[in-house]
C-alpha cells in the first residue's frame, strides 16, 4: 500500500523560492573582484536567477546540457547555481586553479556549451578558447564597461557581459517540473592519480544533502546566522552552502577572491559572521593575522575545518582564545562533499578537557544518510574499537554511483564506494582518518600515518605547515621525514623539532629528518599536494645512508 502524502519532486528551484518568498530580504553580501562589497538579498537572486532561466531557454539550450563556470564565490555566481540547475541544465563548475590545458580537458570532457567566468580568469579563457569547440557562448561575469577594459577581447568570439545577456529578459519564470534524479551540477576531482573524474550530482542527492547539512550536529543552520563560505563555489558546491543557506534563510557572505587574513577578517567581522566554513591552510592565514594584530571576533560562533586534517594546535588556537568552536568535518567531492562531522555526544561532555579534545580531533559521526565500515586489504569488515585501521567505505544517497562519461569501470564494491583514506572508527561511531591510502608510510611493515606526525610538528609554535612522507630505506623499505615552513622571523632547529616528538608518539614513528623549505606546495583546493612534494624530493637521501 502506497503512502497518501504529496508526491512532489526535489528540484533546486523550490530552494531559491523558498528563500525569496520566506527571507526576502536576508543579504547576500559579496566581495567583487572590483573590490568593492555588492549587496544583494534573497529576493533579488531569485528575480535574476529566472532572468538567467529565461536567457537559457533563448539560447535553446537542451535541458541535461552543461553550462561551466570559473568564478569565485559571488553572487553572481550564486545565481547560476539556480538559474542553471533550476531550469533543468548542469552547472559545471571549475576549479580555476587548475592548469589552463587541464581546464580545456574538463570543458571538452563534459562538453561544456557555455562558459561563464569572474574577470580574474581571462587570462585563462584566452589561452583555451580556441581549444573548446563545445562552447557556443562565453559569458563574463560582469556589466559592459567592464567588459570593454579587458584587453584583447576581439580574439574571443560568442564573447557577452553577464548584465547584458541576463538583463533583457522577464524576471517571472515557471521553472520546470521534472525527475528530481535528473542531473543538476557537475564537479571534476582534482585528479592527483590520472584524470579528472567527473561527479554527476543530483537535484535529489543535492536537497537531500541541503537538509543534511544544516542539521544541529552538522552546520546547525538557521535564519539567525550570517554564513561565510570560505570553501570556494567552484569546488564541491562550497560543501552545500549555497543550498542550505537558501533551505534556512541565514544571511550569506562570498569573500569572492580575497582569501587572505585581512580580507577575511575584515568581513568575518564586518558582516557579523557566526559561522564560516574552510580548510585549515586558510584558517591558518586568519589565525596569523588575529594573532598579529591582536584582534578578536566576539560575534563568531563556530567554524567547520575540514578537506584535510585539522591539526590539533588550530582547535586549541580557535577554542581558547577567540571561544570559536572548531567542528572537524570530512568529506570528498564524490559525497556532495560531507561524510562525517564531528559533535560531542551527551557522555562525553563531562570528560576532562583533553580527553574531550582526543574526540574532536577526531573526523566525527556519520550524518544521516551516510553509511561507513572500516575493511582490511580481503575487504573484511574490522572491529569498531578505535584502533583497526583500513580502508574507509561508505554509501548512501549523496555517493557517487559511477562517474560521469567514465571509462573504467564503476567505482562500487557490492554498492559501498571505496574511498582511498585509511581509518579507524570507535565503538561510538566516531571515524578517525589516519592517512590517504598511498600516503600511508610502511616502515618495517608497520604502519605511520602521516597526519599524527604533522599535527605533532603544527603544534610547535615555530611551526608555520608541516607535511610528513615516506622515503625509501634499505632496511625500513621506507622512513617517515616531515618538510616544515617556519614561521616568519621564528627561529627551529632540526634537533629542537626532532626533540619535540619525545614522549608524544613511538619512538620509532619520529621522522627520521626535518628538511626547511619556503613553500610547501598546495593544490587546487589548497591542500598540501604530497605527489609533487614527493617529487621535489627525489633526488633527496636520508642522513647517514
Ligand atoms: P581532492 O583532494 O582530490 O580534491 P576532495 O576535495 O574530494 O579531493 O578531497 C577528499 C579527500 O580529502 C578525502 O578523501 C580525504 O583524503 C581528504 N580529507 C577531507 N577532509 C578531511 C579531514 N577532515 N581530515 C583528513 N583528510 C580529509
Amino acid at each position: 500500500m502506497l503512502g497518501l502524502m504529496q508526491e512532489q519532486p526535489l528540484l533546486i528551484s523550490d530552494l531559491i523560492e523558498h528563500a525569496a518568498r520566506h527571507h526576502g530580504e536576508v543579504e547576500i553580501v559579496s566581495r567583487r573582484v572590483e573590490g568593492d562589497i555588492h549587496r544583494s538579498n534573497y529576493r533579488q537572486a531569485a528575480l535574476r536567477s529566472r532572468q538567467l532561466a529565461q536567457a537559457l531557454d533563448a539560447l535553446g539550450l537542451e535541458p541535461g546540457e552543461r553550462v561551466a563556470s570559473l568564478a569565485w564565490n559571488g553572487y553572481r555566481h550564486f545565481e547560476l547555481y539556480f538559474g542553471v540547475s533550476g531550469s533543468g541544465r548542469v552547472l559545471h563548475t571549475i576549479n580555476p586553479r587548475l592548469l589552463p590545458q587541464q581546464i580545456a580537458w574538463i570543458v571538452n570532457h563534459a562538453q561544456d556549451q557555455v562558459l561563464c567566468f569572474d574577470l580574474t580568469f581571462w587570462p585563462i579563457v584566452q589561452a583555451i578558447a580556441a581549444q573548446c569547440p563545445s562552447v557556443r557562448l562565453w559569458v563574463a561575469l560582469c556589466d559592459e564597461a567592464a567588459l570593454a577594459k579587458l584587453p584583447g577581447v576581439e580574439q574571443v568570439p560568442n564573447l557577452q557581459n553577464y548584465e547584458e545577456w541576463i538583463g533583457g529578459h522577464p524576471s517571472s519564470y515557471q521553472w520546470p517540473r521534472f525527475d528530481e534524479r535528473s542531473a543538476s551540477s557537475l564537479c571534476y576531482t582534482s585528479g592527483t592519480t590520472g584524470n579528472p573524474k567527473g561527479v554527476l550530482y543530483s537535484h535529489q542527492s543535492t536537497i537531500l544533502h541541503a537538509y543534511a547539512s544544516a542539521l544541529p550536529d552538522v552546520m546547525c543552520l538557521s535564519a539567525r546566522d550570517s554564513v561565510l563560505p570560505v570553501v570556494p563555489m567552484f569546488h564541491v558546491n562550497a560543501w552545500g552552502i549555497p543550498y542550505s543557506a537558501c533551505a534556512v534563510g541565514c544571511k550569506l557572505v562570498l569573500p569572492g577572491p580575497a582569501l587572505d587574513g585581512q580580507s577575511v577578517y575584515q568581513l568575518l567581522a564586518a558582516e557579523g559572521v557566526t559561522f564560516a566554513a574552510g580548510v585549515p591552510t586558510v584558517w591558518q592565514m586568519l589565525l596569523t593575522h588575529m594573532a598579529q594584530h591582536d584582534l578578536k571576533l566576539p560575534q563568531m560562533q563556530r567554524t567547520v575545518i575540514g578537506g584535510s586534517a585539522c591539526p590539533p594546535a588550530m582547535i586549541r588556537a580557535f577554542r581558547e582564545r577567540y571561544g570559536i568552536e572548531v567542528l572537524h568535518a570530512w568529506g570528498m567531492t564524490e559525497l556532495s562533499p560531507l561524510g562525517t562531522l564531528c559533535t560531542l555526544k551527551n557522555q562525553h561532555l563531562s570528560l576532562p578537557e583533553e580527553e574531550q579534545m582526543q574526540i574532536r580531533l577526531k573526523q566525527g559521526r556519520a550524518i544521516f544518510g551516510i553509511d561507513m565500515k572500516v575493511v582490511d586489504a580481503n575487504g573484511q569488515e574490522l572491529p569498531w574499537d578505535g584502533r583497526s585501521a583500513g580502508e574507509l567505505l561508505v554509501k548512501g544517497p549523496w555517493v557517487v554511483r559511477d562517474y560521469f562519461r567514465a571509462e573504467g569501470p564503476a567505482p562500487l564494491l557490492d554498492g559501498w564506494f571505496p574511498t582511498g583514506d585509511v581509518a579507524t572508527l570507535d565503538a561510538d561511531g566516531f571515524m578517525q582518518i589516519t592517512d590517504r591510502s598511498k600516503d600511508v608510510i610502511k616502515s618495517g611493515g608497520e604502519w605511520i600515518g602521516s597526519i599524527d606526525v604533522e599535527n605533532i610538528a603544527m603544534a610547535h609554535p615555530a611551526v608555520l605547515m608541516a607535511a610528513c612522507v615516506g622515503v625509501p630505506h634499505p632496511k625500513w623499505d621506507e622512513r617517515p621525514i616531515v618538510v616544515v615552513v617556519r614561521k616568519p622571523g621564528q627561529e627551529l632547529t632540526r634537533e629542537d623539532l626532532l626533540d619535540f616528538y619525545a614522549g608524544k608518539i613511538a619512538k620509532w614513528q619520529i621522522p627520521d629528518d626535518v628538511l626547511f623549505v619556503d613553500a610547501i606546495p598546495l593544490g587546487a583546493t589548497g591542500k598540501m599536494q604530497k605527489m609533487k612534494l614527493r617529487e621535489q624530493l627525489q633526488g633527496y637521501r636520508l642522513p647517514g645512508l
